[in-house]
C-alpha cells in the first residue's frame, strides 16, 4: 500500500495540528472551565495591552485618555476604563493613513504588526463605505484555522465530508479563511463561490456530491427554489446533512431553521457567526431541535464584554442580558480588536448547556444600526423577518423594509413590501393581509403597511440580502 499521507506529515510545518478527542478538537481549552479560563484570558490580556500600546498610537491614546498604562490593568475592572473603539475609527485612520502614507498600514491604525509579518490581508463586504481591512499574520491565521476546526468538529464534521463554500469569495472572510478551516479538520471544502452564479451552484452541487452547505440563510433559500428548476430533481436528493448559514442574521430563526432544515431533507442547521478573526461562536446542536444560541469558540483568543448600545456602559454578563458586543483579541497580532464595539447586538445565556461545555451562550439578536424606531417601539428587520416567515407557504419569505428617509426614526405606518405565495387569489391575500397586521400588532407591536407583489418579484441576491431600502439617501441609489 502506498501511503503519501505518511511521507507528507513529516514536511515540517504540514502535520496536522488535531490533538483532540472524538467529541473536541482541542480538549484542553474546550473544556476548561470559567474560572481557569479568567485566568488565561488576564494573563494573555496584560501581554495583549502592552503589544497594542507599543504598536498603535491609536492604542496608546485610548491609554492617555483614561490615564493610564498598560501595567495599570490588573483586573477586568481595570480594563473597562479604556475607552471603545469602533468601525468608524478603525476606517477614519485607515484613511488618514493612506493620505499621509499612501498605505493603509500607518501608526495611527489598528495595525500593529510589522510590514514584513503581514501574510493576509481580509475586509468586511463594505456595504456601506470603504471597507475596513482585517491583516492577518501567520500567527493570526493558524488561529483563524483552530477557531474553524474546533468549530466544524463540534458538529460532527470529519474527514470524508465534503462542504460546498457557496459564499462570495472575493476578499471576505467565507473566502480562503473558510478553506482553510476546513481543510485543517481533515475535511473537504468545494470552494464554488457565488460570484460565478446560481447555475454553476447547482451544477457543483450535483457533480461533487457534498454533504454539507455553507451559504447565506438567503441563498440556501433560493438555490431550494431554484435546484427542482434547474435539475428537474428536488433538493432534498442532493444527501445534505449540514447547513452552515451565514453571513446574514436568520440561521436563528426557528422558521427559517424549518424551511431550510425541512427543503435540504431533514438537514442539521447550524448556526455560526462569520469569524474569519478572533470572535467564533457556533451552535453544537444538543439538543437537537432547540435553538440554544451559539457557544463561544475562542474565549481563548476573544473577550467579549456587553454594553448599552446608546450609553455605552457595560451591561453584566448574565442569563438573558442583551447589549451591544465588545471584543477584544488576545494573542493576536495583525489588527488587535482592542474594546471594539462591533454594532452586533447579543443576548447572553450563561445557563448550562446539555453538551456539557462550559463557558456562555449567546444569540446575535440584530444590528444596532439597523434599529428602527417607530412611535417610540424598537423594531429589529430581523423580528419582522421571523413574523412574515410564520405565515409560509402564504407569503414566498421575501420582503423589503421601504423608509422614505434613513432610520432609525420611521414616521408611522412602517411599509413592508412583500411577495404572497404562489397560487394565492386576491380576496386571499386580502384575509392574509388582516391576519398579518393582528399577529405583527401582538409580537411586533406596530402594524404594517403591507405593499404586496406577487412570487419572484423582489432581487434574490446571492450575496448579503438588505432588508431595509431607503427612498432617498441624498441621490446615492446604491445604499
Ligand atoms: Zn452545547
Amino acid at each position: 500500500m502506498t501511503d503519501f499521507a505518511e511521507g507528507a506529515s513529516n514536511l515540517k510545518g504540514q502535520r496536522m495540528a488535531r490533538q483532540g478527542t472524538d467529541k473536541y478538537w482541542n480538549p484542553k481549552i474546550e473544556t476548561m472551565s470559567a474560572d481557569e479560563m479568567a485566568v488565561l484570558q488576564l494573563e494573555r490580556l496584560k501581554k495583549q495591552l502592552v503589544y497594542n500600546y507599543n504598536h498603535s498610537l491609536l492604542y496608546r491614546r485610548k491609554f492617555e485618555e483614561a490615564g493610564m498604562k498598560p501595567e495599570d490593568v490588573r483586573s477586568f475592572e481595570d480594563f473597562r476604563h479604556i475607552p471603545l473603539t469602533n468601525k468608524d475609527e478603525q476606517r477614519r485612520t485607515q484613511e488618514e493613513s493612506i493620505a499621509e502614507f499612501g498605505h493603509p498600514y500607518g501608526p495611527g491604525t489598528i495595525t500593529c504588526a510589522p510590514r514584513d509579518k503581514i501574510v493576509r490581508i481580509n475586509a468586511t463586504s463594505g456595504t456601506s463605505g470603504t471597507p475596513t481591512l482585517y491583516i492577518l499574520t501567520q500567527n493570526d491565521v493558524e488561529i483563524v484555522k483552530e477557531m474553524h476546526a474546533r468549530r466544524f468538529w463540534m458538529v460532527g464534521i470529519r474527514p470524508g465530508n465534503i462542504i460546498l463554500q457557496a459564499l462570495s469569495l472575493s476578499m471576505f472572510v467565507g473566502g480562503l479563511p473558510l478553506s482553510q478551516g476546513i481543510m485543517h479538520t481533515g475535511a473537504c471544502t468545494v470552494p464554488i463561490g457565488v460570484e460565478g452564479g446560481t447555475k454553476r451552484v447547482v451544477e457543483f452541487m450535483t457533480l461533487t456530491a457534498p454533504d454539507a452547505l455553507f451559504t447565506t440563510p438567503s441563498f440556501a433559500q433560493y438555490l431550494l427554489e431554484q435546484y427542482p428548476k434547474l435539475t428537474g430533481r428536488d433538493a432534498s436528493a442532493i444527501g445534505i446533512k449540514w447547513v452552515f448559514p451565514v453571513g446574514e442574521p436568520g440561521a436563528g430563526n426557528i422558521e427559517m431553521r424549518k424551511l431550510l432544515s425541512r427543503g435540504f431533507g431533514g438537514a442539521k442547521i447550524c448556526d455560526q457567526t462569520g469569524g474569519g478573526h478572533g470572535f467564533a461562536g457556533a451552535e453544537c446542536l444538543e439538543p437537537p431541535d432547540v435553538y440554544g444560541g451559539m457557544h463561544l469558540m475562542s474565549a481563548d483568543h476573544c473577550i467579549l464584554e456587553l454594553v448599552d448600545p446608546k450609553t455605552k456602559k457595560n451591561i453584566e454578563m448574565e442569563d438573558g442580558a442583551m447589549g451591544e458586543m465588545v471584543m477584544t483579541f488576545l494573542e493576536w497580532e495583525g489588527t488587535p480588536f482592542m474594546r471594539y464595539a462591533y454594532g452586533d447586538l447579543l443576548q447572553i445565556t450563561t445557563a448550562p448547556c446539555s453538551c456539557g461545555r462550559p463557558g456562555i451562550r449567546f444569540k446575535i439578536t440584530g444590528r444596532a444600526d439597523d434599529m428602527l424606531i417607530v412611535k417610540g417601539v424598537n423594531v429589529f428587520p430581523e423580528a419582522i423577518k421571523k413574523e412574515i416567515l410564520k405565515f409560509a407557504p402564504k407569503v414566498t419569505g421575501y420582503f423589503r423594509i421601504l423608509l422614505d428617509k434613513p432610520g432609525p426614526s420611521v414616521t408611522p405606518p412602517l411599509k413592508i413590501k412583500i411577495e404572497y405565495g404562489p397560487g394565492l387569489e386576491e380576496r386571499e391575500v386580502a384575509a392574509l393581509q388582516e391576519q398579518m397586521q393582528k399577529t405583527f400588532k401582538e409580537t411586533v407591536r406596530v402594524t404594517p403597511k403591507f405593499i404586496w407583489v406577487p412570487p419572484n418579484t423582489l432581487p434574490r441576491e446571492t450575496k448579503k440580502t438588505k432588508l431595509i431600502e431607503v427612498a432617498e439617501v441624498n441621490g446615492d441609489q446604491n445604499k
